[in-house]
């Protein structure tokens, strides 16, 4: 592996080792990443990555581009098929290109935006002063309610009356439960705004049938494509018939140049997979998964952010266990698992430290793991918290994990 790489350049080859064996050998719990499949991977290394087609199929700015019109063609007709969408637009070079993209279209810098809040499970690019959304529009944010540490739409809704956004933005990065489209459809009807949902989180339930789909409800609907829909990192953006001409201006030429042709092959691979019947059992594995986990942490006393979860994907508030998200995440590292941390709503911590970590399932899933491991990583979660300060203790649950990536090989064969 790597032998073309290793004759020029050592120090990559190393690198791409050592990353390989790191994958192979940590319980990779990072709730937006996964391991796509080796015919996935293979498309990204494949001579589509030589070409340039600015433009859409037939209507290119360069010669020579047969092959990736049908491979573009291919991905655009698989994407409406397995999202029941009008149109799609599979160009985007990432999730954050994507939702570019739908502002764009539709909305002139100072419009008003309102959606989900970072500090609440929202995503940087729905808003955020940081970002090119804070600093290009208006933007809102709603919240989760202290009660339920769900969405309040009854606030949202007098939120969305009071202040008139012209685009109401519905998704997040840690969110763990259902998302009322109705809801959304009929504030957004009531104020005449655009409804846009970033489904990057749960592109790959939607995909496997074992979450409500956006799109029916939505005017265009976003996504990436790397995480539980397990393709090819990238973006997508779904829309209906009427909307899409101006989606398409404003990927191409608006925001971006040449699409990148071997990433556009790869999510025409990806919706291939995600179309056959195993597919849907994966997307079950992981909410399965998730629940499981969420039911074995609570019951050691953890507390879940909303009290559980819908989706692939669990908030971990461990305020209560006298720890903050920093240093649970430094210590899951510790004992061989790889999460995050992540603000919870109402944080009393700053971004950097916050008071929880998020934990997904998608990828252990894809290595076969299910809810009997998620008992087991259960434990080695708990077991290293009551053991911080114990390092043989701490070691001994850093085997455990490593055993247990044994047992559920990755990419077994590639050297
Ligand atoms: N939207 C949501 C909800 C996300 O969670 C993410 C990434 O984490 C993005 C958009 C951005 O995707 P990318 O990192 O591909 O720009």
């Amino acid at each position: 592996m790597y032998d073309q790489v290793r004759q020029v350049d050592t120090e990559i080859a190393d690198i791409l080792e050592a990353e390989l064996g790191r994958q192979r050998n940590q319980l990779e719990m990072i709730a937006s990443e996964n391991f796509t499949s080796r015919a996935v991977m293979e498309t990204m290394g494949s001579t589509l990555t030589n070409k340039y087609a600015e433009g859409y199929p037939k209507k290119r700015y360069y010669g020579g581009c047969v092959h990736v019109d049908e491979a573009e063609m291919l991905a655009k007709r698989r994407a409406m098929a397995l999202f029941g969408a009008e149109r799609a637009n599979v160009q985007p070079h990432s999730g954050s290109t994507a939702n570019m993209t739908a502002y764009l279209a539709f909305l002139k810098p100072g419009d008003k935006i309102l959606g989900l809040s970072l500090s609440h499970g929202g995503h940087l690019t729905h808003g955020h002063p940081v970002n090119f959304s804070g600093l290009l529009f208006d933007a809102l944010h709603y919240e989760v309610s202290p009660d339920t540490e769900t969405i309040d739409y009854d606030k949202l809704r007098t939120q969305a009356l009071a202040e008139r956004p012209k685009m109401l933005v519905g998704g997040a990065s840690a969110y763990p439960r259902f998302w009322d489209y109705e809801k959304l459809r009929s504030i957004a009807d009531e104020i005449d705004a655009i409804l846009m949902f970033d489904m990057a989180h749960i592109a790959g339930l939607v995909a496997g049938g074992v979450h409500p789909s956006p799109v029916p409800f939505c005017d265009v609907v976003t996504s990436t494509t790397h995480k539980t829909l397990r393709g090819p990192r990238g973006g997508l953006v779904l829309s209906r018939k009427d909307k899409f001409k101006a989606i398409n201006k404003m990927n191409f030429p608006g925001i971006q140049g040449g699409p990148l042709m071997h990433v556009v092959a790869a999510k025409a691979v990806c919706f291939q997979e995600c179309m056959q019947g195993d597919f849907k059992l994966y997307a079950k594995s992981m909410v399965d998964n998730a629940k499981a986990l969420g039911d074995a942490l609570m019951e050691r006393g953890f507390h879940l952010v909303s009290g559980g979860t819908d989706n692939h994907l669990l908030l971990v508030n461990v305020a209560g266990k006298g720890l903050t998200g920093k240093a649970m995440e430094e210590l899951l590292e510790h004992v061989g698992i790889t999460c995050n941390k992540n603000t919870v709503p109402f944080d009393k911590e700053s971004p950097f430290v916050t008071s929880g970590v998020r934990l997904g399932t998608p990828a252990l899933t894809t290595r076969g793991m299910g809810v009997e491991e998620m008992g087991r990583i259960a434990h080695i979660i708990d077991s290293a918290v009551q053991n911080q300060e114990n390092q043989d203790k701490l070691d001994a649950l850093r085997a455990e994990a490593e055993d247990l990536c044994q047992s559920f090989p990755l990419y077994p064969g590639m050297a």
